[in-house]
């Protein structure tokens, strides 16, 4: 029998919290109860913002809380040649373009289609949609542009995309989805617009490496935070493009802090190492996450 795979693919860009120990614990159990396979995964393909110490936290804070995990880990900075290969076959297939404008230049844009009372669209995250008029930037001004040394980022053509991908794209949802989607979800990918694949001092985004690393590494249940499922669908199109299997997927509440937010990195008092410091132990972080 194939084992089912889970895995846990925290950032190592600050202290892991509440959240993470949710999810990892939530990750362990399932696997368990599947008698699956539980990897885990260092994203930290933001080289500027990850460090050592913050990916040492995360091994320390996983081994305190009882995780145990397949060695040797998967560091994706260690593998910009798989997503740079992956980025490639897509530009090849002219479904991926350089995009120069700069976050100045879109706002202006946004801002005259507002005043001329175009409702501009928005992703589901609520950032506006990246206007989408260098799709048809000729090829030589495009090689133009890059030789000169303008800054730009990849991004994807969703429209061209879903023209190659054809056919209904959907996933299956063993959790939900923030409007309680479960089950067969339709994936809605052009809801993002064009998405940034890489770029120049990132030579990858978290869209292409997690699918890319969810295949490579033979990943079949992905177990994650709700504030990814509409991400999903950018996921559910590259893996389409690409050839990739779907995992299924599970995606979990929150943990919120008593602000009623969703925790964050920089703020210390949920973080476990602080916890941990504070005498709780690994049965109590269990309680409080409600497992
Ligand atoms: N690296 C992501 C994070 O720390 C999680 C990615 C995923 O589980 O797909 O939020």
């Amino acid at each position: 029998m194939t084992r089912p795979v889970f895995r846990f693919a925290p950032s190592p860009n600050g202290e892991l919290h509440l959240g993470h120990a949710y999810s990892a614990l939530l990750n362990a159990d399932l696997a368990e109860a599947a008698q699956g396979r539980l990897l885990l995964r260092i994203e930290d393909i933001d080289i500027a913002r990850c460090t050592p110490e913050y990916e040492e936290g995360i091994y320390r804070d996983l081994a305190w809380l009882g995780l145990s995990w397949e060695e040797p880990v998967r560091r994706q900075s260690d593998h910009f040649d798989d997503y740079h290969a992956a980025l490639e076959r897509l530009i090849d297939e002219d479904i991926v373009y350089p995009a120069f404008m700069s976050r100045g230049e879109v706002r202006a844009k946004i801002a005259d289609a507002e005043a001329e009372g175009r409702a501009w669209p928005r992703d589901p995250d609520g950032t506006p949609l990246y206007p989408t008029d260098e799709r048809r930037l000729s090829a030589r001004a495009r090689k133009r542009r890059m030789a000169d040394g303008d800054p730009f980022a990849w991004r994807l053509d969703v429209d061209a995309a879903l023209s190659i991908a054809g056919g209904r794209l959907s996933w299956t949802e063993g959790g939900s989805g923030p409007g309680g989607e479960t089950g067969e979800v339709v994936a809605t990918p052009a809801a993002w617009g064009d998405v940034v694949l890489a770029r120049k001092d990132t030579p990858t985004s978290y869209h292409l490496s997690v699918v890319i690393d969810d295949a490579l590494q033979g990943v079949t249940h992905v177990v994650r935070g709700r504030d990814l499922f509409h991400a999903t669908s950018v996921h559910r199109l590259l893996q389409a493009l690409l050839g990739l299997a779907a995992p299924i997927c599970f995606h979990h509440d929150l943990i919120l802090g008593d602000d009623g937010r969703k925790l964050s990195k920089t703020r210390n008092d949920t973080a476990l190492a602080a916890l941990c410091d504070a005498g709780l132990t690994p049965v109590d972080i269990r309680r409080m996450v409600g497992l």
